[in-house]
């Protein structure tokens, strides 16, 4: 599997500024599904949060009145994911709209824990192209630059890979390190 660099992160760009919704290729995987992962609810989401049992809602740790976040099952499952299907697809959280592993791939921050090693397995089989050598440098400064920055999170708890990937591209997008401004 295989993505233009510069398109990717263009792309990313849009979905970071809540413009836009991810375009990952999912084919049959639910990997990020089955995560163990907390599924950040806002409130304006209506139709999905009227799809969603009451009681797999929980307010959000550290978020305004509102929030809330839908958590999983004892397999580490998204209790709306049903034989292997999201049930509410349509109306899914825009979290789940938002979600790219290849945040992962491009910053070469891999989350660690035994329960993403899907995700990871993933993220992994992506791989990029470029079409000019100045994408090829921008994705080598995008990994530097996320190498310090995890080098800097380690010792803050609660500073995951996707933090430090999302964190990575977020701060790379708005410095002068992004695409057209190569030296
Ligand atoms: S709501 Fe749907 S897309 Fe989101 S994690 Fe659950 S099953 Fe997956």
């Amino acid at each position: 599997m295989s993505e233009d660099f510069g398109a990717w992160l263009a792309g990313i760009s849009k979905v970071l500024d809540r413009n836009g919704v991810s375009d990952v290729p999912c084919g049959e995987c639910t990997a990020c599904c089955r995560a163990s992962q907390f599924v950040h609810v806002e409130p304006d989401e209506l139709e999905t949060l009227a799809r969603i049992p009451r009681a797999l809602l929980f307010p959000a740790p550290n978020a305004p009145v509102g929030h809330r976040v839908m958590g999983y099952d004892e397999r580490g499952h998204c209790p709306m994911l049903v034989d292997d299907r999201c049930s509410i697809y349509e109306v899914r959280p825009r979290a789940c709209r938002a979600y790219d592993c290849r945040v992962f791939s491009a910053t070469e921050v891999f989350p660690e824990e035994p329960e993403k090693v899907e995700v990871v397995a993933r993220a992994r089989a992506w791989t990029f192209t470029y079409a000019a050598d100045t994408d090829r440098r921008t994705h080598q400064r995008l990994v530097e630059l996320a190498a310090s920055i995890r080098s800097d999170a380690r010792p803050v708890p609660g500073s995951t890979a996707t933090h430090v990937a999302l964190g990575a591209i977020a701060r790379f997008v708005a410095s002068d390190s992004q695409p057209g401004r190569d030296s």
